[in-house]
C-alpha cells in the first residue's frame, strides 16, 4: 500500500518541526509496512521568495495529486508589509479553499504530565480537559464581501459574515460525527442574539440534529462560551462554530491546556484528503535555534494517520511515545517550568522516535 503526502515546510519553525514529523512518519512506515512517498512544495513566505506569490499552482497541484498534505508554519516578519492577498497567510486561506476543506478539527487535551503547565487553577483543570472544536473554514466573514469605502468624508472598512444552509448543514455534520465517537454532546456556538447570520446559524443546526438522536445539543453565546471554557471546560465536548468565532475560541482552548506548541489540527473536506497542521504559527522569535516543540506537528501526523490513512493503531502508537516521552519529564522551552533543564527541537524528536521504535 503506497500513500502520497505532500509536504510544505513553509517559514520561521516550520522546516524545523516538520523535518522531526517526517522522521516520525518514517518510522511508521517500515513498522506498519506502507510506502510513503514524501513530495515536498513551498508555500508562504519562501514561494513569495521563489515565485513571487504565496501559493503556487504548482504546490495546489502537487497537493491534490496526493492522499494528505503536511503543512509546518508560515509567515514571518519579512513578509508583513505586503499587502494583505499577497501575504504568506493568504496562501494557507487559498490551499483550504482549493482543496475544499471546509472542516477544522482542533483537539485540546490536557495531558496529565502538564496539568502544571495550565493557566487555570488546580480544582479547574484536575479532572483533565478533552475538547474538540469543530470550525468551519470556507465561509462566514473571512471570505465574505469587504471593502473600503468614505462615508461622509470619513474612511471606513468592511467586512461580510454571511453563511448558507448547505455550509451550515456540512460542517454541523462533522461535529455530531466526531461526537459519536466521543463523548456524544454538541455545543453550537453563535451569537443568535445579535446577527442574522446566526440565527440561520443555529435553525441548520437543530435541523441537523434530528438526524442524531444520540447526541445532545445545546447552544451557548460565544462571549458566554469564552468565560464557560474557563470557568468550567468539563462541560464541553465537541465545540461546533463558524470560521472566526472558531478562530479564537480554538486559541483560547489551546492557551488553557498549557502551550501552543502541544496542539495539532485537522482540515477535512468530503473525501479523505486532508491537511493536517500545527496550530501555531512560525514562531519567527525562535526559528532556526532549535527551540520550537515539534510535538503539535507530530500529533497533527498521527491525525494524518488516523483521518486521511484510516490508520488508528498508527495514530495512538505516536500518541502514546509522546505521553510517554512527557511522563519521563522531558520537555522543550515552551512548556518547562525550568527553561534552563529544557531539550531542543532535535532532541524531544529523537526521545519520540525513540519511544516509537520500542513500542
Ligand atoms: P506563533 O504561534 O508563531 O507564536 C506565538 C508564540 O508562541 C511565540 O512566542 C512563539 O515562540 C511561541 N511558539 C509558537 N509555536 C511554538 C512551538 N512549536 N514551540 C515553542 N514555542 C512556540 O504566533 P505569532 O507570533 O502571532 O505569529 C508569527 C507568524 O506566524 C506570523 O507571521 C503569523 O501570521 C504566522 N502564523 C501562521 C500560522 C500558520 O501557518 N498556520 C498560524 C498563526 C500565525
Amino acid at each position: 500500500m503506497t500513500y502520497k503526502i505532500a509536504v510544505l515546510p513553509g517559514d520561521g519553525i516550520g522546516p524545523e518541526v516538520i523535518e522531526q514529523t517526517v522522521d516520525v512518519l518514517k518510522i511508521i512506515s517500515n513498522k506498519y509496512d506502507k510506502e510513503f512517498i514524501f513530495k515536498y512544495a513551498l508555500m508562504g513566505g519562501c514561494a513569495i521568495d521563489k515565485y513571487g506569490e504565496p501559493l503556487p499552482g504548482e504546490t495546489v497541484d502537487i497537493c491534490k495529486s496526493c492522499d494528505a498534505v503536511l503543512l509546518g508554519a508560515v509567515g514571518g516578519p519579512k513578509w508583513d508589509s505586503l499587502p494583505g492577498n499577497k501575504r504568506p497567510e493568504a496562501g494557507l486561506l487559498g490551499i483550504r479553499a482549493s482543496l475544499g476543506l471546509f472542516a477544522n478539527l482542533r483537539p485540546a487535551v490536557i495531558y496529565n504530565a502538564l496539568k502544571g503547565a495550565s493557566p487555570l487553577r488546580e480544582d479547574i483543570v484536575k479532572h483533565g480537559i478533552d475538547i474538540i472544536v469543530v470550525r468551519e473554514l470556507t465561509g462566514g466573514i473571512y471570505f465574505g464581501d469587504r471593502g473600503r469605502t468614505v462615508e461622509s468624508g470619513v474612511n471606513a472598512a468592511y467586512d461580510t459574515e454571511k453563511y448558507n444552509v448547505n455550509e451550515v448543514e456540512r460542517i454541523a455534520r462533522v461535529a455530531f460525527d466526531a461526537a459519536l465517537k466521543r463523548n456524544r454532546k454538541v455545543t453550537s456556538v453563535d451569537k443568535a442574539n445579535v446577527l442574522e447570520s446566526s440565527r440561520l446559524w443555529r435553525e441548520t443546526v437543530i435541523k441537523v440534529s434530528e438526524e442524531y438522536p444520540q447526541v445532545e445539543l445545546n447552544h451557548m453565546y460565544v462571549d458566554n462560551a469564552a468565560m464557560q471554557l474557563i470557568r468550567r471546560p468539563q462541560q464541553f465536548d465537541v465545540i461546533l462554530t463558524s470560521n472566526m468565532f472558531g478562530d479564537i475560541l480554538s486559541d483560547e482552548s489551546s492557551m488553557i491546556t498549557g502551550s501552543i506548541g502541544m496542539l495539532p489540527s485537522a482540515s477535512l473536506g468530503t473525501g479523505t484528503l486532508g491537511l493536517y497542521e500545527p496550530i501555531h504559527g512560525s514562531a519567527p522569535d525562535i526559528a532556526g535555534q532549535n527551540k520550537a516543540n515539534p510535538i503539535a506537528t507530530i500529533l497533527s501526523a498521527a491525525m494524518l494517520l488516523r483521518y486521511s490513512f484510516g490508520m488508528e493503531n498508527a495514530a495512538r502508537d505516536i500518541e502514546n511515545a509522546v505521553v510517554k516521552v512527557l511522563d519521563k519529564g522531558y520537555r522543550t522551552g515552551d512548556i518547562a517550568a525550568d527553561a534552563g533543564s529544557s531539550v531542543g527541537t532535535v532532541e524531544m524528536g529523537s526521545l519520540i522516535k525513540k519511544e516509537l521504535k520500542m513500542a
